[in-house]
């Protein structure tokens, strides 16, 4: 059977801790980024309607929904209708869409587990007549008549025919798609994330976003240590990055000539953290123009030796800013199974270079001092080799 064609997006978002002038700002941003993420696909008409928004793409509603189910203070979306609120209407479109889902016909399959089925009414609109239970039964009565491929199960149904009486009309929905939660992006203001080609600092970015922050992108490169590939590994993770928060500028920053004076002029074991805490003052003076307020990183305790916490110390009083570290306690596993869920996996697990590993130490210290660090980079004037680095800086805007 073919699927009856959804009228409308239902776009449910987390509005519990929503206070004050806070949700007004929260939908605001909501129903802007929706837009800015739905333009691309054609005609669509989007309103606010009573804590959701209803959408009513002209075409390609299964596309519209992906991009809605990426988007930060989603919490879920329905493909709904919107038809009269009466038991018999109600009770004929539940039975198309459990046809859709279960196949037609009456008869559970052969073997096959019987799902657990429940009908749940909200009622937003008290001045409709019938109590919520009433009309869950009623429906469910319609809809459940001689129905053998559902058993009907109230705790943990497997299936749920949603209804929302609402002032502006009643929406009937089966399907719920899980949104990413979180808050809009930019409700929280802006974020730079240093961006290596590794699994982690994307993932800190996605997280950062999460968050309601807009995230723009800093990565130090160093040619002709690292080629070309390197470069472009890290615009495609910057790429997958703006399927969630749309186009994202990055900035490249050609950082060989900082990390060969570091290489050559600096004790072995300081080497890492001297990068680190250059990378730190270099994204400090780019956050300025991007007007972000937070360095993001995706460091974590105990991961490498520049993730002790002597070392986080040093390489933070570097930074002119804020360092928000996502994934300060998480595990190995726990970053790459967010990884894998948000799509850069894949990308960062290319076997290509990174700055650091190309000039790495052999023995990386383990503590640090910053103020040890602080006349080592006087003695080896790396001011004005960051200054150079800044002037060289390329930026790019990328799209998903
Ligand atoms: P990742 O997987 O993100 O590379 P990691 O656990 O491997 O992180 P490090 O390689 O020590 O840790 O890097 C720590 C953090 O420093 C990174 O998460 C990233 O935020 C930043 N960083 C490291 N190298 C670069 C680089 N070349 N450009 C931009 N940021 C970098
Ligand atoms: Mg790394």
């Amino acid at each position: 059977m073919s699927h009856p064609e959804p009228d409308l997006l239902l776009v449910r978002y987390a509005e519990l801790a929503l206070k004050g002038g806070n949700r007004a700002r929260f939908e605001g941003t909501l129903v802007h980024n929706l837009r800015e993420a739905l333009d691309p696909i054609g005609p669509y008409e989007i309103r606010r309607a009573w804590g959701r928004v209803v959408i009513v793409p002209e075409r390609r509603k299964r596309q519209a929904l992906r991009i809605v189910a990426r988007t930060f203070g989603v919490k879920s979306v329905s493909p709904a209708w919107r038809l009269e609120p009466d038991v018999d209407a109600l009770a004929a479109l539940g039975r198309r869409l459990l046809d859709e889902q279960l196949g037609p016909g009456a008869r559970a399959q052969q073997g096959a587990a019987v799902p657990g089925f429940r009908v749940r009414v909200k009622r937003a609109d008290k001045s409709f007549p019938q109590p919520s239970g009433e009309l869950e039964r009623r429906v469910a009565d319609a809809m459940l008549e001689g129905e053998e491929r559902v058993r009907v199960e109230l705790r943990e149904p497997d299936l749920e025919y949603g209804i929302d009486v609402r002032p502006e009309g009643t929406f009937a929905f089966l399907e719920r798609v899980p949104g990413p939660g979180g808050l809009p992006v930019g409700t929280l203001g802006r974020g730079l994330c240093l961006l290596s080609g590794g699994i982690d600092s994307p993932v800190a970015a996605w997280l950062g976003m999460k968050r309601g922050l807009r995230v723009g992108f800093v990565t130090f490169h160093s040619p002709p240590y690292l080629g070309e590939g390197s470069r472009r590994k890290v615009e495609e993770l910057v790429r997958v990055l703006a399927g969630w928060q749309g186009p994202s500028r990055l900035h490249e920053v050609p950082f060989t000539d900082v990390q060969v004076a570091i290489r050559d002029g600096a004790p072995e074991g300081l080497r890492t953290i001297l990068y680190r805490r250059s990378m730190a003052r270099i994204a400090t003076r780019l956050a300025a123009l991007e007007k972000a307020e937070a360095l993001i990183t995706g460091e974590s305790v105990g991961q490498v030796a520049s993730q002790t916490l002597p070392n986080l110390a040093t390489i933070e009083d570097a930074a002119g800013l804020p360092v928000l570290r996502p994934l300060v306690t998480a595990d190995k596993e726990e970053a790459i199974a967010l990884a894998r869920r948000i799509g850069t996996f894949g990308v960062s697990t290319q076997p290509e270079p990174d700055c650091c590993t190309v000039f790495q130490p052999r023995r990386p210290a383990l503590a640090s001092d910053a103020a040890v660090c602080a006349r080592v980079e006087a003695e080896i004037e790396l001011g004005p080799l960051e200054d150079a680095a800044l002037d060289g800086v390329s930026t790019r805007r990328v799209l998903a």
